[in-house]
């Protein structure tokens, strides 16, 4: 739907210009002057010795979810592989150790260099084994090899960091619902 602004005709002051001009004047000074003696009060942050409030719902760095007993959820499939438009997740499967359980990975990297960030893998999972809820957005390495996020860092996360409603993190293990979901699954930790 077009919108159409009603412009609101000048007046004599305003047509004059000089006083608009210094109006405008006024308000630059203005911010300056706040930046100087009421910085605390400016709505940014002095990044990086402060770190901006970051909503989990935000595509940051990766993570892969664990069961109950620590093992990745990931069953293996490629789905995600298969979605990634920047092809930057590499996974070996093996045979599963668990009867019920077709899969599961031997290795699982993503190249956070070549990554996107957008999300399709996440999408892609059938069973919410990989998600970009990290809040994670900054990382900084000398060489390009350690932008290679290996399945070792991508499992290594703490439920603490993440919301109490938030089943799939809090049954892992160090988790508020980890105890109840080993009994409730009959798991049993290696
Ligand atoms: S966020 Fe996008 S580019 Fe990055 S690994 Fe997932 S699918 Fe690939
Ligand atoms: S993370 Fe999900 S989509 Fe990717 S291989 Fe594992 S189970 Fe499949």
């Amino acid at each position: 739907m077009v919108r159409q602004v009603k412009q609101k005709p000048m007046n004599w002051i305003e047509k004059l210009y000089i006083f608009e001009a210094f109006r405008g004047l006024y308000v630059t000074l203005k911010h300056a002057l706040r930046g100087v003696f009421r910085y605390e009060t400016l709505p940014t942050v002095p990044y990086p010795e402060q770190k901006p409030e970051i909503n989990h719902a935000y595509r940051a760095k990766h993570r892969l979810m664990l069961r109950p007993d620590g093992s990745p959820r990931c069953v293996a499939c490629q789905m995600c592989a298969t979605a990634c438009p920047a092809k930057c997740i590499y996974i070996e499967a093996s045979t599963s150790a668990d009867g019920r359980i077709e899969k599961s990975i031997q290795r699982f990297d993503i190249d956070h260099l070549v990554c996107v960030f957008c999300g399709l893998c996440v999408e892609a999972c059938p069973v919410d084994a990989i998600r970009m809820d990290t809040r994670e957005t900054s990382y900084v390495h000398r060489d390009r090899q350690s932008f290679i996020t290996s399945m070792e860092e991508l499992m290594d996360w703490d439920p603490k960091d993440y919301p109490e409603d938030d089943f799939q993190s809090q049954v892992a293990p160090g988790g508020k619902r980890n105890k109840e979901a080993l009994d409730s699954w009959g798991l049993k930790v290696n």
